[in-house]
């Protein structure tokens, strides 16, 4: 998953999925470059896959005509090239979803911008899900869920996934250009006061790693928590070489040393802390 706030709701969907407990259908917030339409794509391979892992296999006959985009059994509407989506595309849907999988596996359908739907079209999918096809799943993005039918909304699990937000705060930019400078040996690693320094820098730190994951991918760089940051993360990226799984261990590592801090009193965050930056510094030094 190349977006990072993607790997959580991904994890727990396999989870349910392997459990057989997935809901019929999903909804989540519409955020093209954050990776929404992504993750409902791959999400739709993966239900469609007849031997999926951790994700649909690539290989398998449902997967190649996912991927040839001729699979009897998966239907989008994308509200993003309409005005407005009418009842009668999704009429036509509904009229698919209810005849016997082509394929003999799981059906899937698609709405992309279901905010755009009109009431009658809403009422349509509403009837639908009241008494779900039990080989269906729908996954349906949204830009505005309020906009969607409450009764809809009730027949439907939110996916929660915490997308990026550019900070505004000088101040915690400011200190997020003095840690990048540190790790790269420019001037020392901040010093850590007490706890509550540290969980600060802790936050700090997370979201500085989450950007330069995002810039050492080239994606999505006008989403970068520290925008101002993203000439200095961009020439980090280009001459310090840290492998994406290097930096994907570093978040997890924050998130950790929180877990930990949270969970026990006795924990000496600004030490272990310290002590991380340490480490990544070193890397960088390589
Ligand atoms: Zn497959």
């Amino acid at each position: 998953m190349a977006f990072p706030w993607l790997r959580e709701p991904w994890l727990q969907l396999i989870a349910s999925a392997k459990a057989g407990r997935l809901a019929h259908a999903y909804y989540l917030q519409h955020n093209v470059e954050a990776g929404s339409t992504e993750f409902i794509h791959r999400l739709q391979q993966f239900l469609l896959c007849n031997q999926p892992g951790k994700s649909a296999c690539g290989k398998c006959k449902s997967c190649l005509l996912y991927q040839s985009g001729n699979h009897p059994d998966t239907w989008t509407i994308d509200g993003a090239e309409v005005n407005r989506i009418g009842v009668d595309s999704v009429r036509e849907l509904q009229k698919n979803v209810m005849q016997t999988a082509n394929q003999g596996g799981l059906k899937v359908a698609v709405i992309l911008r279901a905010e755009k739907m009109t009431e009658q079209a809403g009422n349509a999918v509403l009837k639908v899900l009241e008494e779900p096809p039990a080989d269906t799943h729908w996954l349906v993005s949204t830009a505005d869920a309020e906009r969607l039918l409450p009764t809809l909304r009730s027949r439907m699990q939110w996916l929660s996934v915490s997308y990026p937000t550019t900070v505004q705060n000088d101040e915690q930019i400011s200190s997020a250009k003095e840690l990048l400078a540190g790790l790269r040996g420019h001037n020392g690693l901040p010093l850590l006061k007490d706890k509550e320094a540290a969980l600060d820098w802790l936050d700090i730190s997370e979201n500085l790693l989450l950007d330069w994951l995002l810039m050492s991918q080239d994606i999505a760089i006008n989403r970068l928590r520290y925008q101002p940051l993203a000439d200095d993360l961009r020439q980090v990226s280009r001459f310090k070489w840290v492998s994406v799984a290097e930096l994907s261990g570093w978040v997890s590592e924050c998130r950790q040393l929180r877990q930990r801090f949270q969970g026990s009193t006795g924990i000496n965050l600004p030490l272990l802390l310290s002590f991380a930056w340490s480490r990544w510094a070193d890397s960088l030094l390589r």
